[in-house]
C-alpha cells in the first residue's frame, strides 16, 4: 500500500474482469498495491489463479478469484453473491474482460460479430448491473471502463472491435449520468497500443514493434502498468468529483494524424 493510502483505497473492494492477464492483471496488482481487497473475474481460471498468487506475493492484500464468463448473466451473479458473501459488497468495478475481433465487417460472421459484442459490451453492463446495485443502495462506487482508441479510430480488419468500444464509451457515459445523483461514478480509460497476451503475436516481432512504435509520438509501446495508473486514479476517491469522462493513454497516438504531414513531404 502506498505509505499514505493517497488514493484512499485501502479497505476498498475491488472487481476487476478479464484480470487473469494483461492489463486486467495490471489493474488488479495496482487496486491491491493501494490496500484494495480485489475480486479477479476471468475465463481462463488459470490465470486468474496466478493473479492471486501474484497479488499475494507482491502485495500482502486480500484477493480471490471466480472463473466465469462475463458475458453470461447467472455467473455472473454469482460471482456478485460470494464477493458479498466473503468480503462485503463492491466499492469498485473495473470492466475489462474483452476479445477482439478478426476480418472486415463484410467478412464478419453474425456469430463472430455477436460474441464480440457480446464479451465486449453486453458484460459490461451485466458487470455494472450486478456489482452497481450494492453501489446504489449504499449511495457510493466508481466503475472504470476499460474502453480503446479503437472507439473512436475505426480498426479495419477487426471485426465488430471498433463498434463495441465505440459502444462501451456510451455505456460509461450513460452510465455516469443516470448514477450521478445516487452517488456512483462512471468513467473510461481508452488504451492506444499495449503490449499485452492480446497484442503479442505483434509486439514479439522486433521489425513490427518498432514499426509501431515508430507511429507513437512518444516512441514506445505502452505497458499494462499505464493503464493500470489511469484507472486506479479513476477508481479511487481522489476523482471524486469526475464522472462520464474517458482518458486517453496512448502516449499521443490518437493525436498523430496531422504529424504525419511531415513525414509525407519529407
Ligand atoms: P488480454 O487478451 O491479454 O486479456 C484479456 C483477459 O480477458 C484474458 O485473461 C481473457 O481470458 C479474459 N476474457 C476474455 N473474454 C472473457 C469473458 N467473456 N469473461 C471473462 N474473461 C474474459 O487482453 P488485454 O490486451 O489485456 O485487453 C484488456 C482490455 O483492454 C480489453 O477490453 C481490450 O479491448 C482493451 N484494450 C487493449 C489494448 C491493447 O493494445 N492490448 C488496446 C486498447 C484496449
Amino acid at each position: 500500500m502506498s505509505p499514505n493510502n493517497w488514493l484512499g483505497l485501502a479497505g476498498k473492494n475491488a472487481v476487476v474482469t478479464g484480470a487473469g492477464g494483461g492489463i486486467g492483471r495490471g489493474i488488479a496488482l495496482e487496486l491491491a498495491r493501494e490496500g484494495a481487497t480485489i475480486m479477479v473475474i476471468d475465463l481462463d481460471e488459470s490465470g486468474a489463479h496466478e493473479t492471486v498468487a501474484m497479488i499475494e506475493q507482491a502485495t500482502g492484500a486480500k484477493a480471490m478469484h471466480f472463473a466465469c464468463d462475463t458475458a453470461d448473466a447467472k455467473q455472473i451473479a454469482a460471482a456478485a453473491g460470494v464477493l458479498r458473501s466473503e468480503v462485503g459488497p463492491a466499492d469498485v468495478l473495473v470492466n475489462n474482460a474483452g476479445i477482439i475481433g478478426r476480418g472486415t465487417l463484410m467478412d464478419t460472421s453474425l456469430d463472430d460479430w455477436q460474441r464480440v459484442i457480446d464479451v465486449n459490451l453486453t458484460g459490461y453492463l451485466l458487470c455494472a448491473r450486478e456489482f452497481g446495485r450494492d453501489m446504489l443502495e449504499r449511495r457510493s462506487g466508481s466503475v472504470v471502463n476499460v474502453s480503446s482508441i479503437c472507439g473512436v479510430h475505426p480498426n479495419p480488419q477487426a471485426g465488430a472491435y471498433s463498434p463495441s468500444k465505440a459502444a462501451v464509451s456510451m455505456l460509461s457515459r450513460q452510465l455516469a449520468v443516470e448514477w450521478a445523483r445516487h452517488g456512483v461514478r462512471s468513467n473510461a480509460v481508452a488504451p492506444g497500443l499495449i503490449w499485452t497476451p492480446l497484442s503479442d503475436a505483434s509486439y514479439s516481432d522486433p521489425s513490427i514493434k518498432k514499426a509501431r512504435e515508430g507511429l507513437v509520438p512518444m516512441g514506445t509501446i505502452g505497458m499494462p502498468a499505464d493503464i493500470a495508473n489511469a484507472a486506479a486514479w479513476l477508481a479511487s476517491p481522489r476523482s471524486g468529483y469526475v464522472t462520464g469522462q474517458e482518458i486517453v493513454v496512448d502516449g499521443g497516438l490518437d493525436q498523430a494524424l496531422l504529424g504525419l504531414l511531415s513525414t509525407a513531404s519529407n
